[in-house]
């Protein structure tokens, strides 16, 4: 099966072809560092990591690109309001997000780049915007995309645009704004006391740049005047991506994206989980109740990007349960020493991955690619219990397990069990098979005490860490 994405652009299915064969540029909006992201936002990250996994695992070299919205109407707020420096401000915020990558195993973009370090390239188009009259300043030293000076205006977001270009009429100065009311935007905002000491140098005056201006230049100079992909949440879409492809082609005179990817909303009690609403956890939040951060991972992965996804606690702790069983699996496998190979496992492989990418190559349908993997590890676990694998097929299962782990992201390193927890492991397994169970029970309960659990399994005792 070929791979396919569903392209918002041209609201359907459509086989992936990049610009250039066997390379993939990708750009993912990034972060606007003003708080700590809350899971939601991490939905996004995590989706566009799986894309790029995936896109890895068939072979494309992919050259990911995310930015970092560190000036923006909310970062200018919130740093004045606490009385740091925009840099100091949006620093704590930047760290603590590559914190939260790190633990949710979200793999490193190529760049992050900021865009308080590419003024100058934001400069650069909106002169040539204004010089091709496709914007304009006014007065007040502020500069605006003309959006009826962009025929395609509203083909992202599937808006009327005869209706626009007729009805378009005002402007409007923040970043984030409705579809109901699409407006000429701001490129360049003039300085206002309220901005502190935040300001650059222009030619049409002193100020700042527009968020959605941010994108268009940090993308053109990492990937080029086109592009393979684009991605970020369905709110992107109107405006800050419409926004985008009028400025960027407005400029460029040439297709922008081929390909826009966005995905749906992590909702809470089925309203999008969001910090104006109120209603988000951040990521700190849920590791501070004792989760694993692989379990919230886990679970925003299992549902498909393009579905609406509610968050539980109850939906937490089974994708924790869910995850203990791929781990549980991983363990015994490697544990398993003994038995008669089995060729049937050589046909059970080949069926499981089939079946795995032919869910992730349609349009990256997670859940079937999930249950795929399942089934195998239930008829592996199976066979365990029966001896009807060896350790050589228990290495073959490992190493598509490991495959799919390219992409799932959510196998950890064991911790290393330490010597002295090895040893009471041994010596209750001695007074076991000598039927001292009194003997055995107390070094359970030692072991309990160590912060250390052990499965009796028919290849053995299993230690692991207590949850
Ligand atoms: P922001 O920092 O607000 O620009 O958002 C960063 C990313 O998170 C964007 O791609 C948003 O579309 C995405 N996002 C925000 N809220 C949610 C949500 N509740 N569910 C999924 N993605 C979200
Ligand atoms: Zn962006």
């Amino acid at each position: 099966m070929t791979l396919r994405f569903f392209n918002t652009l041209k609201r359907k299915l459509q086989v992936f072809k990049p610009i250039k064969e066997g390379f993939v540029g990708l750009y993912t909006c990034g972060p606007t560092v003003y708080n700590y992201p809350h899971i939601g936002n991490y939905r996004a990250y995590i989706f566009e990591d799986i894309l790029r996994r995936y896109l890895e695992y068939k072979g494309f070299h992919v050259n990911q690109i995310m930015n970092i919205t560190d000036v923006d109407d909310k970062t200018i707020r919130d740093s004045q309001k606490e009385g740091s420096s925009l840099k100091q401000f949006t620093e704590r915020y930047t760290q603590a997000f590559f914190e939260d990558l790190k633990s949710l195993n979200i793999q490193p973009a190529a760049v992050y780049p900021l865009a308080t370090d590419h003024i100058k390239e934001m400069i650069e188009i909106i002169d040539a915007l204004l010089k091709k009259k496709k914007a304009y300043k006014t007065d007040d030293g502020c500069a605006y995309y003309e959006i009826s000076k962009f025929k395609k205006y509203g083909q992202l977001a599937n808006m009327d645009v005869s209706q626009l270009q007729a009805g378009a009429s005002g402007r409007v100065q923040h970043d984030e704004y409705d579809r109901d009311h699409p407006q000429d935007f701001a490129l360049w905002k003039a300085w206002t006391p309220e901005d502190g000491d935040v300001k650059w140098d222009s030619p049409w005056g002193a100020g700042r740049p527009g968020w959605h201006i941010e994108c268009s230049a940090m993308s053109r100079k990492y990937l080029g005047d086109q592009f393979d992909m684009h991605t970020g949440g369905v709110d992107n879409i109107f405006p800050h991506h419409q926004n985008e492809i009028a400025q960027t082609e407005g400029f460029t005179g040439k297709t922008f994206v081929k390909y826009w990817l966005h995905c749906e909303h992590l909702l809470v009690d089925g309203q999008k989980m969001s910090k104006s609403l109120g209603n988000f956890y951040t990521l700190r939040d849920i590791l501070n109740k004792g989760h694993h951060p692989l379990a919230v991972r886990y679970l925003l992965l299992s549902a498909h990007y393009r579905q609406k996804l509610n968050f539980t606690m109850e939906s937490l702790g089974a994708a924790r349960a869910a995850l203990d069983r791929i781990w549980e699996c991983v363990r015994k496998l490697e544990a398993h020493k003994e038995g008669a190979e089995n060729p049937a496992v050589d046909k059970l492989l080949a069926r499981a991955q089939k079946n795995f990418e032919r869910s992730m190559d349609n349009d990256l349908e997670s859940a079937p690619a999930l249950a795929a993997m399942f089934d195998m590890i239930t008829k592996v676990n199976s066979w365990m219990m029966t001896q009807k694998i060896g350790p050589l097929n228990a290495q073959a299962v490992l190493t598509v397990m490991k495959k799919f782990d390219k992409v799932l992201g959510v196998l950890v390193e064991e911790e290393k069990i330490p010597e002295h927890i090895q040893k009471l492991v041994q010596e209750r397994e001695q007074a076991r098979t000598s039927k001292q169970f009194d003997v055995a029970d107390k070094l359970r309960e030692k072991l309990k005490q160590a912060g250390y659990v052990v499965d009796d399994t028919p290849q053995g005792p299993v230690v692991k860490k207590a949850a």
